[in-house]
């Protein structure tokens, strides 16, 4: 069998090596790929390497193709991750095997660094992917030929379309609380976002969101807080303050009725008769109560948009109106409307899109027969006065 070794931090895969990897099948008819991730040294993992069990797990969510086996070799070895070590530990098991090393074009060039490599060589045939555009084919041939000592036979050079991106680049996106599913695809995303593996903003409130939430609820924390500061970025407020609010809004949402009364007692509030009768409004009213009681917040525009971010109220201000509607239109959203509610946010303007959300909330409200809180019906009137006037 034709087998290729494709090495790697994987810290994490994103579909750059992906499609590293599906061309190298194609280009050297290979009928395996073992993808091997590199040990970690437990006191490099943390901020900005994942522990190898993460890794192995995200590569298995990359990798699914029954032509892929996800290895631990190298994880298991410890120590320094060499390719010289593993490849005599897969001739052991792979004698009859024709062996090809896979990598990316930026590790062919400084190739003659690693240990043992002539070793390597003997053992291989070497499969590179250009990384980027700009990679000049004949100077990676001049260099596999004059540096390394390889005949032509023994190099596989696919030009290739390259797949411009890097784990450094989603880890980027990352610490800027920004979307890099485009990157990973949104499995890996969410595995990444869910087990905090990598720095991004406000970790110490996401530490403590990861505690108090459900999976589900928690992914939509973070999604809310994304899509509040793209609103944010388009409608001129403070994008920080608005990742801000829209990661803690949902705060108590996953808390029993009566930790929430709680909350709302010792936050000094008074629920209405309207409120008492539906305890789907008291997360947003508890939430308010513990961000000001339990963690000090006093910026009073992150705390009204958190208590009003289910119901609304007449006069809400900008700021307000971007936490509502970001919880609307949150990435994992997927009611039949919410295609006209990202589009409405986008092109047609806040109110437009806080006009579209309360029809569809009063609308399935009073369908269910249930209470509809006069402050949605404030803010309703408020909009079609404003917008109709
Ligand atoms: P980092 O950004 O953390 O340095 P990386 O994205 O370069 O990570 P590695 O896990 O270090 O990824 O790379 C493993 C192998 O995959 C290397 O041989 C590298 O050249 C190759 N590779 C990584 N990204 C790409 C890509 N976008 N296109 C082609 N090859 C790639």
């Amino acid at each position: 069998m034709r087998i290729g070794i494709f090495g790697g931090t994987f810290n994490p895969p994103h579909k750059g090596h992906k499609n590293l990897a599906l061309e190298i099948k194609e280009k050297a008819r290979l009928d395996r790929i073992y993808i091997i991730p590199t040990f970690t040294p437990p006191h490099k993992e943390g901020k900005e390497l994942a522990s190898g069990e993460h890794r192995i797990k995200m590569c298995e969510m990359m990798f699914t193709e029954d032509f892929f086996t996800v290895s631990d070799m190298e994880i298991n070895r410890q120590g320094k991750s060499y390719t010289y070590d593993t490849l005599l530990e897969l001739k052991k098991t792979n004698a009859e095997d024709e062996l090809f090393l896979i990598i990316g074009s930026d590790m062919l060039l400084s190739f003659h660094t690693w240990f043992r490599y002539k070793d390597i060589l003997s053992m291989v045939t070497l499969c590179v992917a250009t990384r980027e555009d700009k990679v000049d084919y004949k100077e990676l041939l001049t260099y596999s030929q004059n540096t390394l000592g390889l005949a032509e036979d023994r190099i596989i050079i696919a030009d290739i379309e390259p797949y411009e991106c890097s784990s450094t680049d989603v880890r980027k996106q990352l610490s800027l609380g920004f979307d890099a599913a485009f990157m990973t695809g949104t499995e890996i995303f969410d595995y990444v976002r869910l087990n905090l593996l990598y720095e991004s903003p406000f970790m110490e409130y996401k530490r403590l969101l990861r505690e108090k939430l459900d999976d589900y609820r928690f992914l939509h924390s973070l999604n809310v807080a994304e899509s509040a500061a793209a609103l944010a970025c388009m409608y001129g407020a403070d994008e920080e303050k608005a990742y801000f609010a829209g990661l803690l809004h949902d705060i108590m949402k996953n808390e029993n009725d009566e930790e929430m009364l709680k909350c709302i007692g010792k936050g000094g509030i008074i629920l209405s008769r309207t409120e008492k009768f539906n305890p789907k409004l008291w997360h947003a009213i508890a939430g308010e109560c513990y961000l000001r009681t339990e963690l000090g917040i006093a910026d009073k525009e992150i705390l009204s948009s958190v208590r009003y971010h289910t119901t609304g109220k007449a006069d809400m201000t900008l700021f307000e109106k971007i936490i509502y509607v970001a919880d609307y239109i949150s990435a994992e959203r997927n009611y039949p409307d919410v295609g006209t509610m990202r589009y409405l946010s986008a092109e047609k303007g806040l109110d437009e899109a806080c006009l579209y959300s309360l029809q569809y909330t009063l609308k399935n409200l009073s369908a269910k027969e249930t209470v509809i809180h006069p402050d949605s019906l404030a803010f309703y009137n408020d909009l079609i006065i404003k917008m109709k006037q």
